[in-house]
C-alpha cells in the first residue's frame, strides 16, 4: 500500500537540525513521520529541538525498532507514539510484509507503557484485507490502554503510490460503521470525535467529497526529507518552498503560497488523512476546540447510541453513490521475496504520476 521503503533517501541529503530549527515555536502539532523516523541516528536531538516548539509532538513509526524510542519516552513521556499495525498477527504481517512485526510492535508498545509513556497507540490503514480485524483491534487497544488511530488507503507522492484502491467499497464502509458505533459507545471523548473522523473515512472510501474543506497550506504543511515544503503529502505539484533555502516567514506568508492555497481550494482529491481531517475539524486559532459541524454530529449521535437508537448514517452519507474504479490493482505481498531498492536522490524525486485519484 506504500512503496516509500523502495525509495530510501541518502542520509547526507536529509533535512538537518539547523533547518528544522527554523520551524517556529507555538505550533499546535508536529508529526515526525516516515519513511521511518527511528532510522535517523539523531532522532533524540530532533525531539529535543522540536518538543518545545509544539503543543503535541508525534512520532509515527513502523514500530520495528521500538528500543530506539525508549530513551525518548523516558525523557518525554507525553510524546505521542503511533506504531503502524494493520491488524492481528497474520493480517499485519501479511499486509506489511513483516516476519514478526505484530509481536515486535505490541511488545514494544507495552515496554514504552512500562517506561511511563502516556500517549501510546497503534495506527491502522483500513483496507479490504484488514476490515475483519478492525473492531477487535480497537477493543484490544482500549483494553491495553492504547489508542487506535485510523486512516484508509490513499495514494500520494509521499507513498510513491498511485494505484491503491478498494475492492469492495461498500463492505469496507459497513465495517467502519461498526467501529463508529463502538467508539460512540465508549466513555472517551477522544473516541467520539474519532467516530466523526471515521465517518469522513467512509465518505472518502465511497469516493465522495470531503465532509469538511481541506485547509492544506493554511493550517498544515508537509516537509519532505529534502527540506522541500508542500501543502500536503499527496500532490507533488503543491510545492511551496524549501526550508533549507528560505525562512519560515518567506514560505508561510510569501506570494507563492497564496497561489498554492487557491489550488488547494479547487482540489478534488478529497483525501481524508489524520493531518488533513483533524485540522479541518478544529478552529485554526483555538486548536483544541472542535468546529460546530463535528461537535453537533458527536452530540447527536452520542445521545442516540446511549439511548439505544441507531446512528442515521444515511443522513450523512449517500450510499447510492459509490465510486467505481476503472482498474483494480491487487496489492502485492513482499513477505516472501526481497526486492532491490533504489536510492532516491534530491535530483530525482516525486513524479506527477502520483496524482491520479
Ligand atoms: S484534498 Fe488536496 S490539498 Fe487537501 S490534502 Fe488532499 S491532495 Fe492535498
Amino acid at each position: 500500500m506504500c512503496y516509500i521503503w523502495q525509495n530510501p533517501t541518502l542520509p547526507k541529503e536529509e533535512i538537518t537540525l539547523e533547518t528544522l530549527a527554523k520551524i517556529p515555536s507555538g505550533v499546535d502539532y508536529l508529526n515526525l513521520t516516515g519513511g521511518e523516523p527511528t532510522l535517523r541516528q539523531d532522532l533524540m536531538e530532533i525531539v529535543e529541538l522540536l518538543y518545545p516548539k509544539a503543543m503535541k509532538l508525534e512520532i509515527s513509526s513502523n514500530g520495528l525498532l521500538p528500543t530506539r524510542i525508549e530513551p525518548i519516552i523516558k525523557k518525554y513521556p507525553d510524546v505521542k507514539i503511533r506504531f503502524s499495525l494493520e491488524g492481528f498477527e497474520a493480517t499485519n504481517n501479511q499486509i506489511r510484509g513483516e516476519k514478526d512485526g505484530y509481536n515486535t510492535k505490541v511488545q514494544g508498545l507495552l515496554r514504552l507503557q512500562e517506561l511511563g509513556g502516556t500517549d501510546l497507540g497503534f495506527a491502522i490503514t483500513i483496507q479490504d484485507d484488514n476490515i475483519q480485524d478492525l473492531v477487535s483491534l480497537f477493543r484490544f487497544a482500549e483494553k491495553n490502554g492504547f489508542e487506535l488511530a485510523t486512516s484508509a488507503l490513499h495514494n500520494g507522492f509521499q507513498f510513491h503510490k498511485s494505484d491503491n484502491t478498494f475492492y469492495d467499497r461498500m463492505k469496507v464502509a459497513r465495517h467502519i460503521e461498526s467501529l463508529i458505533i463502538e467508539q460512540l459507545g465508549s466513555r472517551s471523548i477522544k473516541n467520539w470525535f474519532r467516530a466523526y473522523l471515521n465517518l469522513g473515512l467512509i465518505s472518502k472510501i465511497l469516493g465522495h467529497e470531503r465532509l469538511l474543506k481541506c485547509t492544506a497550506a493554511t493550517d498544515f504543511m508537509f516537509i519532505d526529507p529534502w527540506s522541500d515544503v508542500y501543502a500536503c503529502n499527496v500532490r507533488p505539484d503543491l510545492k511551496i518552498g524549501n526550508l533549507a533555502e528560505q525562512d519560515w516567514e518567506e514560505i508561510y506568508i510569501g506570494s507563492h503560497v497564496e497561489d498554492i492555497r487557491q489550488k488547494v481550494s479547487r482540489c478534488t482529491q478529497n483525501c481524508w488523512m489524520v493531518g488533513s481531517a483533524k485540522t479541518a475539524m478544529r478552529y485554526p486559532h483555538y486548536a483544541k476546540l472542535p468546529k460546530f459541524g463535528p461537535l453537533a454530529w458527536v452530540i447527536e449521535n452520542k445521545i442516540r447510541v446511549t439511548i439505544g437508537k441507531k446512528v442515521k448514517f444515511e443522513r450523512y452519507i449517500d450510499y447510492s453513490r459509490i465510486r467505481r474504479d476503472q482498474k483494480v490493482v491487487k496489492r502485492t505481498s513482499f513477505l516472501d521475496h526481497l526486492l532491490k531498492t533504489t536510492v532516491e536522490t534530491k535530483e530525482k524525486h516525486y513524479l506527477d504520476q502520483y496524482i491520479n485519484q
